[in-house]
């Protein structure tokens, strides 16, 4: 209880599944006390995951290319084309990472890479059949919104065409790269030459009525306001709604791989190095975690809700485990991106489990639809394997140059 029976009121309704609106997720975003806020989130967590299960998962994110025409401001990874540090990697360097990953036990591959002015559709076409033609038994979770954009327009092709297409070549799932703030003002001022926040869940929106589900993201911390992040997680509910009432979405089903709609919602902290926004971070730790208890509570249509320890660090992810969160996401055999901005945070295969173990949750190894793959109910069912540890080449760091080997290949 607390000294605010309207704040008490809402919060009980949204621990009890009930829908909250917008002006009311942002009244407990700024008003609603500490603990009372993690505890009805939690209780959202509770009545969704009855067994108290925190999954991980195993996956690798290889960059195929740097080079970009968009210039996003708080981007450190890009390079603008003709650059001499831009790349692009073969594709047998994408399967040769892509082989190392199966090897160190990963289920899934996020592709990511910038938007290279020769990209179409041929392009992802041949990196996606390319993967899993060689590993099929990996999840090819892979690219945005944007990168559809982006690859329709090089070709001068439709939306659904280029999301049809990529999708008969192997693409599983769509990431929810790119989502940063959804809201204009925002959005404009840290990536105007991105598309649009409501472009964005429009093409999210086409992916989904073709059966490809997905995740959504926001990066948080670059100037905006506390109501724009309250109205970025409403323009994600709004869509997921859509996704519902069309039936690409079930719950009960959401393990299902033809299934649309966004299995879960990832917020993270923006990192400040190396980019042309610069300045730090302005979310705070206790924002964090305010917005990921808020955002359990506001998204009555989503699964799953994943922490960034990332960007935030272990013991805020570790924390965050009881303000709603289910997921603690991937080991990250592989991550540039975010690193590049200054994201230090490393993790291994141990070290993961036993942050969900000592939070008093029971780990799990998931795929990327959540199917658990093995439970480790007690310390003796944990996996042994201690090469799966998270790195970052050299690739896309201050100077770029030429790639570090990743020791990931000592393993036969
Ligand atoms: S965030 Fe993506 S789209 Fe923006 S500049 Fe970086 S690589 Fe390009």
């Amino acid at each position: 209880m607390t000294a605010n029976p309207e704040i008490d009121s809402i919060l009980q309704r949204g621990a009890d599944g009930g829908r909250i609106t917008p002006e009311e997720a942002l009244l407990l975003y700024t008003e609603a006390p500490f603990h009372e806020l993690g505890e009805a989130a939690d209780a959202v967590r509770r009545r969704r995951h009855p067994e108290g299960i925190v999954t991980y998962l195993i996956d690798r994110n290889i960059n195929y290319t740097n080079v970009c025409v968009t210039a996003c401001k708080f981007c450190a990874f890009f390079r603008a084309p003709k650059h001499k540090e831009g790349w692009a990697h073969p594709i047998e360097e994408i399967l040769h990472r892509a082989g190392e990953a199966v090897e160190l036990g990963a289920t899934q591959v996020m592709l990511q890479g910038g938007h290279h002015p020769d990209f179409g559709v041929a392009y992802y076409e041949h990196l996606f059949s390319s993967v899993k033609q060689e590993f099929p038994q990996l999840a090819i979770h892979s690219i945005g919104p944007s990168e559809i954009l982006h690859m329709a327009k090089v070709d001068g092709v439709s939306i659904e065409d280029a999301v049809i297409r990529i999708k008969a070549a192997g693409l599983d799932s769509i990431a929810g790269a790119g989502a940063e703030m959804l809201p204009d003002r925002p959005r404009k001022a840290i990536a105007p030459l991105k598309e649009s926040g409501a472009r964005w869940l429009e093409v999210m929106a086409i992916a989904h009525r073709h059966g490809l589900s997905s995740t959504a993201t926001m990066m948080m911390g670059t100037g905006e306001t506390n109501f724009e992040r309250i109205e970025h997680i409403r323009m994600i509910r709004d869509v997921q709604d859509l996704a519902v009432a069309n039936g690409y979405s079930d719950v009960a089903v959401e393990q299902s791989h033809e299934v649309g709609g966004f299995r879960a919602f990832i917020p993270w902290t923006y990192q400040a190095e190396n980019n042309h926004l610069k300045g730090r971070t302005q979310a705070t730790t206790m924002e964090y975690l305010r917005f990921i208890a808020v955002s359990r509570l506001f998204f009555d249509n989503i699964s799953h809700l994943q922490a960034s320890w990332l960007t935030t660090g272990k013991d805020i992810g570790q924390l965050s485990l009881h303000m709603g969160v289910d997921d603690l996401g991937s080991i990250m055999l592989e991550e540039n991106v975010i690193s590049s901005a200054g994201a230090k945070h490393r993790s291994n295969l141990q070290e993961l489990i036993t942050m969900i173990r000592t939070a008093d949750r029971i780990p799990a190894w998931r795929d990327t639809w959540y199917k658990h793959l093995a439970v480790h109910l007690t310390p003796a069912d944990d996996p042994t394997d201690d090469r799966v540890v998270s790195h970052f080449s050299s690739i896309a760091l201050p100077g770029g140059g030429v790639r570090k080997a990743l020791p990931l290949v000592q393993t036969s």
